[in-house]
């Protein structure tokens, strides 16, 4: 639909104007009747309405679970795409595990610079407290289900600067950890080995499944 046409309509002139005029304002109050497009908020809560209620009452959604789930499972353990997130020296090793002395890509480890594509938050170094609130976010822009491996001292307890008033004590304080990596730093062959500690607890858990709910 071409621009000229948007404008000569009322109800897409409405939204346009709403969404370029103060974006602030839609993303404050929700949007009623006139809107062309939803947030993701709202996306996810009319494919809620619309296809998981229908599909828990008919009782398609345990069909479905069923079915989808081993594969889900299958495709999550052996394609865990980790953040490309570095904070401090354990992140050098987190790079020499994706080398080709050790190759972590042949176990499907390939690393993302988006949150979005991730499924594993790797905290490998201290966190300040600074920096606390922007992994959290980081965290959870992340699509679920995801993971965290807690790479060394400092992310699991704060290593050599645990009682700095500057660092927290250990990653396990605002976000839940899966895998817990010792060592100063953490050599690249016990990495893969926290990748393979980690693909056992998923096919344990068994998170994948088409239906969230
Ligand atoms: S655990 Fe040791 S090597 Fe790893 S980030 Fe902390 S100080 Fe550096």
């Amino acid at each position: 639909m071409s621009r000229q046409q948007v404008r000569g309509n009322p109800r897409m002139r409405r939204g346009l104007g709403s969404r370029t005029s103060d974006p602030t304002t839609m993303m404050e109050d929700p949007p009623s009747g006139d809107w062309l497009t939803l947030r993701s908020d709202q996306f996810l809560k009319w494919v809620d309405d619309a296809v998981y209620n229908i599909a828990e009452q008919t009782g398609i959604r345990d069909v479905v679970n069923r079915v989808t789930r081993p594969i889900f499972n299958w495709a999550l353990r052996y394609s865990p795409w980790p953040l490309h997130f570095g904070i401090m020296c354990c992140a050098l090793e987190m790079g020499a595990a994706g080398g080709p002395d050790h190759d972590s890509e042949r176990m499907g480890v390939v690393y993302r610079s988006s949150p979005r594509q991730c499924d594993i938050l790797i905290v490998n170094g201290p966190v300040c407290e600074k920096l606390r609130p922007k992994l959290k976010t980081l965290y959870e822009q992340m699509a679920d289900p995801k993971w965290v491996i807690a790479m060394g001292e400092c992310a699991i307890g704060g290593g050599p600067y645990w009682d700095s008033y500057s660092v927290v004590a250990g990653a396990d304080t605002f976000i839940p950890v899966d895998v817990y990596i010792p060592g100063c730093p953490v050599r690249p062959e016990a990495l893969m080995h926290g990748f393979l500690t980690l693909q056992k607890k998923i096919r344990e858990q068994e998170p994948g499944y088409f239906l969230r709910r």
